[in-house]
Order: C-alpha cells, then sequence, then structure tokens
C-alpha cells in the first residue's frame, strides 16, 4: 500500500531509467515517451549535457541564500535578458510559484504608483496557472477549487471561445481596479488551445488603453516549445509580466517570473523572495538548458520537425475521421483532439509502449523532447495509427 495520499489518480507504472525520448520501466518495456514529465524535459531524458552541468556545479555549491550574489543566476537572468522582451527576472521553483509572483508584481506595481485600488486580475475561466490559493482562484476552475475556499479575492474572469468574438464583452469586464489581464497564450491543461495572434494584439490594445498590465502565462508554452522561444513572439506582442517554468529546467525545477524595466521598479528590497529560489544548482541547469535552446538552429528544427509531425497527424485524422477531431498547438506543444474521451486511446498508446497524457476536452497532449529525432516521430506515428486502426 502507498503511503502517498491519493491526489493523484497514477498510472500502473514505473522507470528505472531514461534516455532521450524513451523511458525503461520496470516491467521491462521500453517506452516512447512524449510526455517528457509534461513539457519539462525539454532535451529529453539522461541529457549527457545536463548531466555534466549538473554534477559539476554539485561539486562545486549547491545552494546559497538569496542574501549572497548567486553568480550563476546573474548569469542566466542576463542571457533571458538579452534574448527576450525581459529587463529583470525573479527565480522561483515552480509555475505556480512564478504566476503568483507574476501576480504580485503586477499589484506591487500599481500600489508604486499610488493605485493600491487596482488589484483585480482578469483571467480566462477554466484556464490553468497552478495549484496554489491564489492561482486556483485565477483559473476560476470549479473542480480545482472545490472545497478550498474562503474563495480568494482579486480574480475576475473572462470566456475564451473558440468563435468569434473570442473575448465577449472583454471591455466592461476592464474596471477601474483592473489591474491586468492574465491569460496562457497556449491554454495546455485546458486542452492546447491557442489565443490567436490577433486576439493577443487585441488583448494588448486593450491594456494599452486602459493602462493596465499583459501578463502571458508561458510556464507549459515557453522555452521553445512552440517553436519560437516565447509562443507570444510570432505576434510581435510585448507583455509586461511573463511567468516561466517546466522547460527552463529540463527536469530541475526551476522556475522564474520576467518583467520590464517599467514593472520592475515595485520591486524593492524585501517585496519578494524565495529560499531556494535561483539557487547555483537550478541555475546552472537553466544555463545548460539554455546553451541547447539557443544553439543556431535548434529552434528552427523544432519548427521544422513539428510540421513534419502536424502532416503526418493531419494524414492519420482525414484517415479517421470519425474519430479525430482536430490537429492542433504549436511546435512541439501538440493535441489530438477525439470526438469522444481520450482515456482509452491514451491506454491503448501505453500498451503499444508510447507515452501521452491528457488535456481537457477530449484532448490526447504529445509532448515529445524538443530535441525529439525524426525516427522517433515516425515511430510515435505508427503507434497511433495502429492504435487509430483498433478502435
Ligand atoms: C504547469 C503550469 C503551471 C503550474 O506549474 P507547477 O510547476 O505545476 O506549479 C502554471 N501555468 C501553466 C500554464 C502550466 O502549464
Amino acid at each position: 500500500m502507498s503511503a502517498l495520499a491519493k491526489n493523484y489518480n497514477r498510472r500502473k507504472i514505473a522507470f528505472k531509467k531514461g534516455k532521450g525520448s524513451f523511458l525503461y520501466a520496470t516491467n521491462g518495456k521500453k517506452y516512447l515517451d512524449f510526455v517528457q514529465g509534461i513539457a519539462v524535459n525539454s532535451l529529453g531524458h539522461a541529457n549527457p549535457y545536463l548531466i555534466k552541468a549538473i554534477n559539476k556545479q554539485a561539486n562545486k555549491v549547491w545552494h546559497v541564500s538569496n542574501a549572497f550574489i548567486i553568480p550563476e543566476g546573474e548569469k542566466l537572468a542576463k542571457r533571458i535578458k538579452q534574448k527576450t522582451f525581459a529587463d529583470y527576472v525573479i527565480f522561483q521553483n515552480s509555475g505556480t510559484e512564478a504566476t503568483e509572483a507574476a501576480i504580485k508584481v503586477a499589484r506591487r506595481y500599481f500600489y508604486s504608483k499610488g493605485k493600491p485600488y487596482k488589484n483585480r486580475i482578469l483571467c480566462i475561466k477554466n484556464s490553468f496557472h497552478g495549484r496554489t490559493i491564489a492561482a486556483i482562484f485565477a483559473s476560476g476552475s470549479k473542480k480545482m477549487t472545490e472545497g478550498f475556499g474562503p474563495k480568494v479575492p482579486g480574480f475576475d474572469h473572462i470566456e475564451f471561445r473558440k468563435f468569434k468574438p473570442r473575448f465577449p464583452n472583454i471591455r466592461s469586464k476592464i474596471k477601474k481596479n483592473t489591474a491586468a489581464i492574465m491569460v496562457e497564450t497556449i491554454m495546455g491543461e485546458g486542452g492546447i488551445k491557442s489565443i490567436p495572434d490577433k486576439c493577443l494584439k487585441y488583448l494588448r490594445k486593450i491594456c494599452n488603453e486602459k493602462k493596465i498590465l499583459l501578463i502571458l502565462d508561458e510556464v507549459q508554452c515557453g522555452i521553445g516549445r512552440s517553436g519560437d522561444f516565447f509562443a507570444f513572439e510570432k505576434s510581435k506582442v510585448k507583455p509586461d509580466i511573463v511567468p516561466i517554468a517546466k522547460g527552463i529546467g529540463g527536469g530541475f525545477p526551476i522556475g522564474a517570473v520576467l518583467m520590464t524595466k517599467k514593472v520592475s521598479s515595485a520591486m524593492v528590497p524585501g517585496t519578494h523572495g524565495s529560499t531556494f529560489g535561483g539557487n547555483p544548482l537550478a541555475m546552472s541547469v537553466g544555463n545548460a538548458v539554455l546553451d541547447k535552446i539557443f544553439e543556431k538552429g535548434f529552434l528552427k528544427n523544432v519548427k521544422k520537425i513539428s510540421k513534419y509531425f502536424y502532416n503526418e497527424l493531419n494524414k492519420i485524422k482525414s484517415d479517421y475521421p470519425k474519430l479525430i477531431k482536430e490537429v492542433r498547438g504549436s511546435g512541439l506543444l501538440i493535441g489530438l483532439q477525439l470526438f469522444k474521451d481520450q482515456k482509452l486511446f491514451i491506454q491503448k498508446l501505453e500498451d503499444n509502449k508510447m507515452l501521452t497524457i491528457r488535456a481537457a476536452e477530449n484532448v490526447v497532449r504529445i509532448l515529445p523532447p524538443l530535441n525529439v529525432k525524426k525516427y522517433e516521430i515516425n515511430l510515435g506515428i505508427k503507434i497511433i495509427r495502429k492504435v487509430c486502426k483498433e478502435l
């Protein structure tokens, strides 16, 4: 009997080791892992470059307090600044901490401007920003908030619809006390639903007009997952605050909130902190992940190989039009939407030694490592095809 609480409905499978896109289970089987810790292991399992980086740092110093200068963190922040919209970074340990920090930055910004009443955050109903108390009420989903009252105040919700207008009545939802709009650029848990570039631009426009902040949650879709470093890049929209996590650590827990100079001015000493956030071990791994993702041609290859993957998946869709409703996503954040519940489909993939994971709206989420090889994609395609045939 497990002594772990039953807050997860765990699949009956455990692993003894991993290598790249594959996991070796204790049941003796070798699985194609297209979950990768839910978009976390951006460079696959047991990546030699990351192993080297973590070992090297482990032999020097693991952890020191943020009361001291941490050169590895200085370096990682500077690299993020050089390559993105961000001027400043605060490191955390997880996605939910990163979104919480984003909310704190937004509120503190208006406080520092003498407008403490501007503190409400407008979010998409049933989005996902993590599991801490504020983050669940930011998402506003009944499933996540039920039993965890009292309700945390300060969050308002808009709908995100598939058809136009995508954000009905958004203007009327922005009040004098609204501080920011916070959305996932691509809703991951919500079923791999992208906010179209035009809509992102529209959100930016409204934020400018109303003089409020735009927070884009890139915890799942960021760090190369979409084919660009950030999923919002191709829209040319410039956010004010961006929480990141998952992919930046390549499997090591790292979160961060990125921000512009304008809003960072509010984060004076004492306003936020974390014991573990940004420690030397985490920062060394983060730097090693970026070494690879910033390598010339790396993201171009994510785009190229994902295009191939989408093509193949769309061929399967047209062969099984009663089973697959839509192939969607961006880069290697892929959703296969079925007409009915996806549980059996995912189980059958697993029976055929391929691991995927669910998302809302009957979506099978497919998340290969960003350095996935073409033959591994082909193997995945073969297994998906076989399962479609069986169903
Ligand atoms: C996973 C996720 C989070 C929460 O990250 P944790 O590390 O689980 O706390 C927040 N936002 C988005 C968009 C996510 O996908």
